[in-house]
């Protein structure tokens, strides 16, 4: 089998209302935006793949793309995995290219990926990810009504300037949801977006400050409470608490996953397929993680076709244990999340995010709307 075409498309999926990542001090997003991918084989398979986008920053690129695709076997991941660590090398994150091979293995062989790489469990308890800041007042409030729509957990970004702001809202939402939901919270200090608005920068002190005052709110896991690379104050902020620590969505390919493993960094990792290897290497971390008896919740926070890859290496590893469902009223819902997919993805009646059963990443893109809301650029 030979991939014989290759279509590219800058989306513009528009928001029903503005939404303020926590992420991105001082840039609301209008809109939903995305690189994505059409493969299609000599046999007539197609494969899909959405990469995250700001504004047009992939044009020009799937020249490039196609010119390494075209004529390539999609069962050859290995191979082709040495060619996105190439173009990584001339300067673009290319990981989420590979997810489409999946899409068209799993296609070609009539099973959802999941199945193919170890098929773990066909659904996963989801948390509703949210991602603006709040007051206490109003996030409590929220909290309730993901609770009554059937969510068992709940993140919270803690990202304000005074950290007992954010304790506060961590308090808020304890005293609204009492004792059985689980809380977890993202300070996102691994990698920070300069130039929009202040944000507050921390560091091994104010991460162990947080981490006792969260023991105490019960908070399942403290998210990026440091850079990327502070192998040496995550491995002392993990043996600190017994709150436990997250992250690695945006580290890269096996090297810094070795590294968060061998130094104790981490309790969870959480590389994204679309960033942090695609999801033949994701699965690798996810083997080594076990083995060090270290969970692997992956980052989903890009859109509906990132979060249906994500969710079909959840349901092929034994160690995760939460699938993050990005998830925050009114300016970030399934409707504009999953834009370009004939179906938003949805938890079921006990909270649980059902993985994609159709062949492939099990879900349909609806190429209508990509070519409504996109500029074709290959
Ligand atoms: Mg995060």
């Amino acid at each position: 089998m030979k991939i014989a075409d290759a279509e590219a498309y800058i989306c513009h999926f528009p928001l029903t209302d503005p939404f303020y990542p926590s992420w991105i001090p001082g840039l609301p997003l209008q809109n939903n935006s995305c690189i994505m991918l059409r493969l299609v084989t000599d046999e007539g398979i197609e494969g899909a793949c959405a990469g995250m986008a700001f504004t047009q920053e992939w044009k020009g690129v799937p020249d490039l793309i196609k010119l390494f695709l075209i004529g390539r076997d999609p069962f050859q991941v290995e191979d082709f995995i040495k060619v996105l660590r190439g173009a990584k090398v001339i300067g673009f994150r290319p990981w989420f290219i590979e997810v489409a091979f999946w899409d068209i293995i799993g296609k070609a062989a009539g099973q959802p990926v999941y199945r193919l790489l170890g098929g773990s469990r066909d659904r996963v308890k989801a948390y509703a990810s949210t991602g603006e800041l709040r007051d206490p007042e109003t996030r409590a409030q929220d909290a309730l009504r993901l609770v009554e729509e059937g969510f068992t957990g709940i993140k919270l970004r803690i990202r304000n300037e005074d950290p007992r702001v954010d304790l506060a809202v961590v308090e808020a939402v304890r005293v609204a949801v009492g004792d059985d939901v689980e809380i977890m919270v993202d300070a996102n200090q691994a990698w920070l977006i300069h130039g929009f608005a202040a944000y507050p920068r921390w560091d091994l002190k104010r991460a162990m400050y947080m981490a006792k005052e969260l023991e105490e709110l019960g908070v399942v896991w403290l998210e990026e409470p440091l850079r990327m690379n502070d192998y040496d104050g995550l491995s002392i902020l993990r043996r600190s608490t017994s709150v436990a620590i997250s992250g690695g969505e945006l580290n890269d390919d096996l090297d810094d996953f070795r590294e968060f493993l061998t130094r104790g960094c981490y309790d969870i990792l959480q590389p994204d397929v679309t960033f942090a290897g695609g999801i033949l290497t994701c699965r690798k971390i996810a083997g080594m993680a076990e083995a060090a008896n270290v969970a692997y919740n992956p980052h989903t926070w890009t859109n509906g076709l990132g979060l249906a890859a994500n969710l079909q290496l959840m349901g092929a590893i034994p160690n995760c244990t939460h699938c993050e469902f990005p998830y925050d009223p009114p300016g970030w819902v399934p409707e504009g999340r999953d834009a370009m997919l004939a179906q938003p993805i949805a938890i079921d009646g006990e909270g649980y995010v059902p993985v994609p059963s159709g062949p492939g990443l099990g879900v349909e893109v609806d190429w209508e709307k990509v070519r409504a809301h996109g500029e074709k650029i290959s």
